[in-house]
């Protein structure tokens, strides 16, 4: 430990503030250190492992293709990324996607395609992208600019110009932008996560996709953290009963290998041509192998059982001392606390169990599939650490 933690040191670009944990191994919801000592994983590696750590389905359906073409590149037809395609536009009514590797590279398309779109329909100076304040769509320099964040875009001027970010909940506001700005589109989370696990209110997410139908601006969805099941739901907009014209996502889609994906509707199908965009990686085999065996296992019964977790933890929690509100939807819950976001989940690990935090929240991300028995067990060491010290 004190030696990898030396060379990662040395090594490793000092983007990330690392635990002192080694993770060696784990199964499910259940990981293990290099000490032997045994977690429940809260986390699932930022919303990423939806079946939890080496799942026997994925482990197969990936070690599969692995045995049979572990990549091909775009220019030859291989299985995988047909069918998950196919599976995707079933469960939806989109019509066609595009595969990428990140959640930041499935925004980028997105937002390629809305550009697209609107100066091919309306005009080149139809190009801003709305956004939302507190919003998180990725780290590269176009979907930063997209980022309602202040704070992330300081040290890395220029950026993508043609990006104007809003207040969530403030429909005129959001209308007049758009108008003013001739917008191509706009871009939000239905529950934004990095930004501290706030559920968009309903009303106004459907007046805005009212008003985007009317105007012909597109609206994309960033289900990057909130798609494939972890709202309860295949995909979080589902829930407020919208269609938007462009879907992207990510992390749990692939069950724990790198993939992207961008939904596209009736409307903008065929807005991309050939030559318009692409990715080496995007539609690999391997990845999207396992992210069949995660999709094909999102049934109603599935979901429906994400939403008893769900309602078991808010229920659990709402009434635990120290707990000032409980947030998110699905199993995507953020937990404001009385002590300090980063003392909980620093306490938390220290008694075998790793949380995540959002922005001052407590964040909670946990495999889709975590059995109820290690559910409950990991509330309850939270509710104790949560309720230490509060009155
Ligand atoms: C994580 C996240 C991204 C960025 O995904 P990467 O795979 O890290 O590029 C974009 N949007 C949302 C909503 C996210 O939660």
């Amino acid at each position: 430990m004190a030696d990898l933690k030396k060379i990662d040191k040395s090594y490793i670009a000092g983007t990330y503030n690392r635990f002192p944990v080694v993770i060696t191994g784990g199964s499910g919801s259940e990981v293990y250190d290099d000490k032997g000592k045994r977690y429940i994983d809260m986390g699932s590696g930022i919303g990423v492992t939806a079946f939890g750590i080496s799942d026997e389905t994925w482990v197969e359906a990936v070690t599969a293709q692995l045995g049979k073409v572990q990549h091909m590149s775009n220019l030859y037809y291989t299985e995988p990324c047909a069918r998950l395609a196919q599976m995707l536009c079933k469960k939806t009514g989109m019509k066609k996607v595009f595969f990428a590797n990140s959640g930041a590279e499935a925004n980028e398309c997105a937002i390629k395609v809305a550009r697209k779109y609107a100066s091919d329909k309306k005009g080149a100076e139809y190009f801003t992208i709305i956004t939302l304040k507190n919003s998180f769509h990725g780290r590269t320099l176009t979907t930063l600019a997209a980022t309602g964040q202040e704070h992330y875009h300081e040290l890395f001027q220029p950026l993508t110009p043609g990006f104007v970010s809003v207040d969530a909940g403030d429909f005129e506001g959001l209308k007049a932008a758009a108008l003013f700005h001739k917008a191509a589109a706009v871009m939000m989370e239905c529950v934004q996560g990095e930004g501290g696990v706030i559920a968009m209110d309903p009303d106004f997410v459907r007046r805005v996709a009212d008003f985007c139908k009317k105007e012909d601006i597109i609206l994309i969805i960033d289900e990057v953290q909130t798609g494939n099941g972890r709202t309860g739901k295949m995909y979080a907009y589902m829930h407020y009963g919208i269609q938007p014209d462009v879907v992207s996502t990510a992390k749990g889609l692939g069950g724990g290998l790198p993939i992207g994906a961008v939904l596209l509707s009736a409307k903008v199908e065929n807005v991309l041509g050939f030559g318009d965009h692409g990715s080496t990686f995007g539609g690999n085999p391997v990845a999207c192998a396992g992210a069949i065996s995660i999709v094909e296992r999102l049934t109603p019964a599935f979901l429906k059982n994400v939403e008893k977790k769900s309602d078991y933890v808010f229920s659990a929690l709402s009434d635990c001392p120290g707990v000032e509100s409980v947030s998110g939807l699905g199993l995507m819950i953020g937990i404001k606390t009385a002590r300090p976001a980063g003392e909980v989940v620093k306490a938390c690990m220290e008694r075998g169990v790793l949380c995540l935090t959002a922005k001052d929240k407590v964040r909670l991300l946990p495999a889709l599939n975590i059995p109820m028995k290690v559910l409950k067990e990991a509330v309850s060491v939270l509710k104790a650490v949560i309720s230490e010290g509060a009155v």
